[in-house]
């Protein structure tokens, strides 16, 4: 018997949901609540549609329907946890912890979905949001690589990867060798410097007559849509570098560019500066110590990773290395939110290691 690579992802997800299920059925949670929710938690968000993805969509993780979030939004109100701003966080973080927990909502990249989708639930809620713009996004000129290689996938029947071993043929034919050719050019191309990465993205996307140069333009709102979201005092924009490079990854010099002019090009769209940073990528490898010590001395309040957990009062040490709880497209379920909420699952995951700043 032969497994194939979606077999392998829809297995890994399910051995992870089935975990979590019998972690929330458990009601342990309610047990390790006292000592694994912390002083708060921040929310992380990409795109948020009602748009139904097709049977190959490799970057459907990213991606929320407006009802889930609604639906996140009504269960923070029923566990009385404020939702309050990333400003209003910094305080809270800072002074380590209040009467109540709180809750911040931020979203990464600028998709156009978040003020057509995502702002109308917002705002229903009177509930204050984060959006994270690269500032080449808005300007048309974003690399939005991951999704130009779905699409590469998505109209070829084979892909042609320049991998350092000579070109490596991949079928790309079935949906499910579409999802294996997916992981593996993903991998790749994310094990490498990344400016070779994504010219490697942009001849796949070429041998594939993928028109990419529309994508950022089809999928990011302008700068005039920023600018009108900027006005409602319920919406910060925080900064998310200029060209959304693994800034780790990148020298020194070149990555505190990356993040001083991303920041420079918001204030000279907004009018103002924005305080709080998101690390593209976000994982360990794309941002260390170096580039939480590089945030801090640019004078941001604070910087969100991708690290997996909720906030404690330790952080008020580590406003620029801060940890999130992912709302992905695959865990779009109460029980799964109520459980994120209770921060348990990070807990077991970090073995109750409160901070992950290395
Ligand atoms: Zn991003």
């Amino acid at each position: 018997m032969t497994t194939n690579g979606l077999e392998i992802t829809i297995l890994k997800a399910d051995v992870l949901k089935s975990g979590l299920r019998a972690l929330y059925y458990s009601g342990a949670h309610h047990i390790l609540a006292p000592f694994s929710q912390g002083i708060g938690l921040i929310f992380m968000l990409h795109q948020v549609s009602r748009e139904r993805p097709s049977p190959f969509a490799a970057n459907r993780g990213l991606m929320v329907t407006p009802e889930f979030l609604d639906s996140v939004l009504h269960e923070v109100k029923r566990a009385r946890i404020d939702i309050v701003s990333l400003d209003e966080a910094y305080e809270r973080i800072r002074a380590r912890g209040s009467a109540n927990r709180f809750a911040c909502f931020t979203l990464d990249d600028g998709y156009r979905d978040n003020l057509q989708q995502a702002y109308p639930v917002f705002t229903r809620h009177r509930a204050p949001f984060a959006i994270y713009v690269p500032s080449d996004f808005p300007e048309g000129r974003g690399d939005l690589w991951w999704f130009a290689i779905e699409k590469a996938i998505l109209s070829s029947d084979e892909i042609a990867l320049e991998a350092p071993g000579g070109v490596e043929c991949i079928p790309t034919k079935s949906d499910a060798e579409k999802q294996n050719a997916f992981n593996r050019i993903y991998r790749h191309l994310r094990n490498m410097d990344e400016a070779g990465a994504r010219r490697i993205a942009a001849r796949i996307c070429d041998t594939a007559k993928v028109d990419t140069t529309g994508l950022c333009r089809e999928l990011i709102m302008s700068w005039d849509e920023i600018r009108d979201l900027n006005t409602d005092p319920l919406v910060t924009i925080g900064a998310h570098t200029q060209a959304h490079f693994a800034l780790a990854r990148l020298p020194e010099k070149r990555a505190r560019e990356e993040m001083r002019r991303g920041a420079d090009l918001l204030e000279k769209q907004l009018g103002v500066r924005p305080l709080h940073l998101s690390y593209p990528y976000g994982d360990p490898g794309s941002a260390g110590p170096r580039e939480f010590r590089i945030a801090e001395e640019l004078g941001f309040k604070t910087a969100v990773t991708t690290r997996k957990g909720v906030i404690f009062p330790e952080h008020a040490e580590h406003l620029t290395a801060l940890p999130r709880v992912s709302l992905n497209g695959e865990y779009q379920s109460t029980a799964f939110t109520r459980l994120f909420m209770s921060g348990a699952p990070f807990a077991l995951w970090n073995g109750f290691r409160k901070v992950d700043a290395a």
